[in-house]
């Protein structure tokens, strides 16, 4: 039997973004100003005190809302409030705190070795770079540019989370599924200044507006302009409203017929 050729499985690593026109950047920087206007108080909804803090706040908000991570993390930052502190708790008690979460017990045991690597590897301070931060554990290039842009004000990368990949896409910012290529796209396509507000203007346009389920697309006039779904789903809801009408028209023929 012939042997099968090996084939090469293209990495993300090895990826190149498109070189985006000027005209694609000039419509991208008016999107992100836009969006600027609608959101100009756009943060981290992560609450925290310092980078510590929001690293382990990060962890938590895996595959899981903000909104109870923050319910979560004030009883934990009671307890132990700084990565020393948390190097010595008991994982059990970590377990416990956090426990309303998701995958809470995978998440304890990264919390408490990451307190663990940043007390002996990092003087007990968290680290300001991406290779250093990816080495703990429980954290990866996303949870790493979260805590780079919003503790540290340094643009690494682009956050890319589910409403950033899904307005990137309908915003034709990107033709990719995998989140780091979204990220090189979004890197190549706005300036390096931009990309930790980018990520919450993001998050907040699909949290208010462009939900994944039910947009709310006739509502803004920035996705009426620059999102072609905009068109697409007023088309849709136009004809449901015609079909609508001809349905309570056709109805009401047949009632009166009956009466007479
Ligand atoms: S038009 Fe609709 S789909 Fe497009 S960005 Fe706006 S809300 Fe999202």
């Amino acid at each position: 039997m012939p042997k099968k050729k090996a084939t090469k499985k293209k990495s993300s690593r090895s990826y190149a973004p498109p070189t985006y026109t000027p005209a694609e950047k000039r419509r991208a920087k008016t999107i992100y100003n836009k969006l600027l206007e609608l959101y100009p108080d756009a943060h981290c909804a992560l609450i925290h005190k310092n980078p510590w803090e929001l690293l382990v706040a990060t962890i938590l908000s895996a595959q899981c809302t903000d909104v109870l991570v923050n319910k979560v993390t004030p009883d934990l930052f009671r307890a132990y409030p700084t990565p020393q502190a948390t190097a010595k708790a008991d994982l059990e008690d970590i377990r416990n705190l956090v426990n309303k979460v998701n995958f809470w017990q995978n998440k304890a045991k990264s919390i408490h070795n990451a307190a663990k690597m940043v007390v002996t590897d990092f003087n007990g301070a968290v680290p300001t770079s991406m290779d250093e931060l990816i080495k703990l554990p429980g954290v990866a290039r996303k949870t790493a540019n979260v805590v780079l842009g919003n503790a540290f004000n340094i643009n690494h990368g682009v956050v890319v989370d589910t409403h950033i990949a899904r307005l990137s896409h309908r915003y034709n910012f990107t033709k990719h599924k995998d989140p780091k290529k979204i990220e090189q796209d979004l890197m190549a396509l706005f300036p390096r200044d931009t990309w930790t507000m980018l990520a919450h203007l993001l998050i907040y346009h699909g949290r208010q507006v462009c939900k994944s389920r039910h947009a709310l697309c006739d509502q803004s006039p920035l996705c009426t302009k620059y999102c072609s779904n905009a068109k697409i789903v007023a088309t849709e809801r136009a004809n449901k409203t015609k079909k609508k009408a001809v349905k309570k028209k056709a109805t009401k023929k047949k009632a009166k017929i009956k009466i007479s």
